[in-house]
């Protein structure tokens, strides 16, 4: 009666077969074990199935760093703090999708002397093994310079129209870049009851492209969607793709002093407005340095923060987009004595967006941090800057908000 009914049965368990297959359980790795000695520094991870890892090496600072398929991070117990031997420390996260990171921080030049993964033996896990051992500094520079990073050409920007406007998109709504601080192996500063800046700056991102979204004058594009990294160049390289017209960097530093609170707007300059504006240009700059990115093969003009003719101009249009800010957001949030300040942060680096980054407050300071994950305290912080969104716009001559 059904000649086919065979076949369906056949194809529908060839369809379960391959479902099940898909859904291949994630590799756990659970441990971390190291044993320094004058000769060899092993470190030991414990897997939950066997995975190929890729080893390389970073200087200035010495790093080694292990790049596993995507794994999950689930310690059995804290990670090894050593107070003294080559290894100063640990970091550990998503490096890009598919790819996580453990970066060993050196205090000393060392070389990969292996770097396998060994079957479990009895009752234990898939081990991997690394061994570390002392070379010179010579050494490990001519070791390194056999790795051959390829750096990514940057897109071509979008071009301004005949009035000095950027193209506006067909529905006359303004393209807005919200650009999350931090991610995966760079999780920023940590601050009162463990909150981290890296997950507090995406939620707020995306509350904020909620408001700016629900005025009908705004599309906004998020340089980051989930906990992961994303080096501070991809972050620039992303807004001119999506054509932004503002760039909103999004972070929540933390101080050794808990009773420092406040907001801060920011904008580039090369020369920073105070020695905590550098310094803190300086530490969100570090990103790239913490994730153990190579930066060898970058070309200088990447690299240097130095500012050229072009920017100039954004660099005013940044400077009154900071002043709406704060004139906006200091109706509704604290803001430092000094709101608007400068320094050299690599992330504003657009050549031709308006670029300004909000430090939302001090993840270090009680009433900050627990502000800043309040509801009702987001949604006046998003119609604070849709206010000075609009506001810019309209002033931009020839500009139209909405
Ligand atoms: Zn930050």
């Amino acid at each position: 009666m059904y000649p086919n009914r065979w076949w369906f049965w056949a194809s529908a368990l060839i369809l379960a077969w391959l479902l099940a297959g898909s859904a291949v359980a994630q590799t756990v790795v659970s441990r971390l074990n190291l044993v320094s000695g004058p000769e060899r520094t092993r470190i030991t991870l414990d897997l939950s199935q066997k995975v190929e890892p890729h080893t390389f090496l970073l200087a200035d600072p010495y790093r080694a760093v292990v790049d596993l398929p995507q794994v999950a991070f689930r310690w059995a117990e804290a990670l090894p703090t050593p107070a003294g031997g080559p290894v100063a420390g640990f970091r550990h996260g998503q490096f890009k999708p598919g790819t996580s990171r453990l970066v060993v921080d050196l205090r000393q030049p060392m070389q990969i002397v292996q770097a396998q993964v060994l079957p479990p033996g009895s009752g234990q896990s898939w081990r991997m093994v690394l061994d570390l051992a002392p070379i010179t500094r010579d050494a490990f520079l001519a070791a390194i310079g056999t790795s051959s990073a390829t750096a990514a050409v940057p897109p071509k920007p979008p071009q301004p129209t005949q009035d000095g406007q950027m193209p506006r998109r067909s529905d006359g709504r303004r393209t807005v870049i919200l650009d999350p601080g931090h991610g995966g192996i760079d999780p920023g500063a940590t601050g009162v009851g463990g909150i981290r800046e890296k997950a507090l700056t995406l939620e707020i991102a995306q509350d904020l492209k909620r408001v700016l979204e629900a005025s009908g004058r705004y599309h906004v594009v998020l340089t980051r969607t989930d906990d992961s990294f994303i080096r501070l160049r991809e972050r620039i390289q992303i807004a001119r793709q999506a054509q932004g017209e503002i760039f909103l960097s999004l972070h929540a530093d933390a101080l050794a002093d808990t009773n420092f609170r406040g907001m801060t707007i920011y904008t580039l300059s090369d020369k920073a407005s105070d020695a905590e504006a550098e310094a803190l240009a300086q530490r969100e700059n570090k990103a790239e340095l913490i994730a153990g990115v190579d930066l060898t093969d970058e070309s200088p003009e990447v690299a240097s923060i130095l500012i050229d003719l072009a920017q100039r101009e954004t660099m005013n249009l940044s400077a009154r987009l900071a002043g709406h800010l704060v004139q906006e957001l200091s109706k509704e949030a604290q803001l430092l004595r000094n709101g608007h300040r400068f320094a050299g942060f690599a992330v504003l680096k657009a050549p031709d967006i308006p670029s300004a980054l909000v430090e939302l407050g001090y993840l270090s300071n009680r009433q900050d941090s627990q502000q800043l994950v309040q509801p009702a305290y987001r949604r006046r912080l998003g119609q604070a800057i849709l206010r000075s969104l609009d506001q810019f716009f309209k002033s931009r001559p020839g500009g139209r908000a909405g």
